[in-house]
């Protein structure tokens, strides 16, 4: 019989009943290390004292108005992150992948709106994952998630992910955007080569294209800047953001510039719940955290010293771990296993880390992970590789080393 709630996920039989910083308990008091971070969104960690009275302030007072009112949480925002981006204006969403939907949205408004309503495709790299509606997943390209689903949504052309010849070659005169991760998440925690997004943005200036970047889990500190562009001096005409801006609150936003915005004039686009005053009441809260000085700084910090223990572990345990990559806190080990054996064993050692693509593991801290955490889940890690290479020994599995 069909579970009450629809089973498209394979849930890992774990309870929690609690959180504490980086920390999770079980209903049956079990610690856990959690390094999944509700997959690169509790960037404060669990239950934070400041989000939570932020919160609980806001929930006394007023939950939702629609937008057919001023919100001046959201305004307030909204003046914020415009003063630390390139943005000019943004619009609010309560998911990652509705911020993709305006993105995508906004891109073909604006070549419709300068008089090129022929421009109406984006290219997209293959790895990507831009969210489960119909048009994200269309965008995303993977033919899992989109198998069974009808047609798919047209206007997407998909080049191999870091090929700046592949991304020229695919541009024609209906082209009016690219689509791309700074970071790939999903996808395996895949940097591309340096100068990639730089040669994007100069193709996008060449073309008369919108640069659209998807930092919706590589944004909001996750890489060590608030925004991965920034590590490259790339800025984008429109940004997808959502996981860490919320803090756990379900809440995303599309970023733009004017020029890139001007299409999306009044009546093209909305959200019942989309920026209201609890989640705008909490985005604040967060901002408030990851805007203080010395954040960014510990993030780098926190990460400098994990990816160098963790090329120890690596060094170690090749025959479990082939590769360390990634930038900041959004890390991955790629598996010389299978990357799900790595995950069970870490969660027998008391730490939850979640897969990827491309048979990696993710490591997806809470921004503020402390030295001392990040200790214990390189021991973690490193007994998890034991526990796997005495498995090994004990039957050996044809071709899962390297
Ligand atoms: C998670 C994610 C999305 C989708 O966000 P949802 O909130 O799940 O809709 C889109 N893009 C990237 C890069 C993501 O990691």
């Amino acid at each position: 019989m069909i579970t009450a709630v629809l089973p498209t996920y394979a849930r890992i039989d774990l309870e929690f009943e609690r959180g504490e910083g980086c920390w999770l308990v079980t209903t049956d008091g079990r610690r856990f290390l959690d390094f999944t971070g509700g997959i690169a969104v509790n960037v404060l960690g669990h239950a934070h004292p400041y989000l939570a009275e932020a919160l609980s302030e806001q929930a006394k007072k007023l939950w939702h108005t629609s937008n057919l009112f001023r919100i001046p949480g959201g305004e307030r925002l909204a003046d914020r992150i415009k003063a630390v981006t390139f943005a000019d204006t943004m619009f609010f969403t309560n998911s990652g992948a509705e911020a993709l939907e305006c993105a995508i949205k906004m891109a073909r408004k604006y070549q419709f709106a300068s008089g090129h309503p022929e421009k109406n495709r984006i290219i997209t790299f293959e790895g990507a994952f831009h969210g489960r509606t119909l048009a994200t997943i269309a965008a995303g390209g993977n033919a899992k998630y989109l198998e069974g689903f009808g047609p798919a949504m047209p206007g997407f052309d998909q080049v191999p992910f870091g090929d700046l010849d592949a991304a020229r070659a695919a541009v024609t005169p209906e082209t009016a955007a690219i689509l791309v991760e700074p970071v790939q998440g999903e996808g395996g925690v895949r940097v591309p080569p340096s100068g990639f997004l730089k040669g994007l943005r100069a193709l996008c200036d060449e073309k008369g294209l919108l640069l659209v970047l998807d930092e919706v889990q590589c944004g909001v500190g996750r890489t060590g800047k608030l925004f991965a562009h920034e590590w490259v001096g790339v800025t984008p005409d429109i940004m997808a953001v959502a996981k860490g801006i919320g803090g756990g609150f379900p809440m995303g936003a599309c970023l733009a510039t004017e020029e890139a915005a001007k299409g999306m004039t009044l009546g093209t686009h909305g959200s019942t719940y989309g920026g209201n005053p609890l989640a705008m009441a909490v985005g604040n809260a967060v901002l408030d955290l990851v805007l203080a000085d010395g954040f960014l700084d510990h993030v780098n910090a926190m990460s400098t010293r994990l990816v160098q223990r963790l090329a120890e572990v690596r060094d170690r345990h090749p025959s479990v771990i082939a590769e360390v990559r990634g930038q900041g806190l959004l890390l991955g080990l790629r598996c010389a296993v299978p990357a799900a054996d790595l995950v069970t064993a870490l969660r027998e050692e008391g730490m939850l880390a979640p897969g990827a693509s491309d048979n990696v593991v993710r490591l997806l801290p809470p921004l503020i992970v402390s030295e001392e955490e990040v200790g214990i889940a390189v021991e973690k890690i490193e007994a998890a590789c034991r526990r796997i290479e005495d498995r090994l020994v004990a039957a050996p599995v044809q071709g899962a080393a390297e």
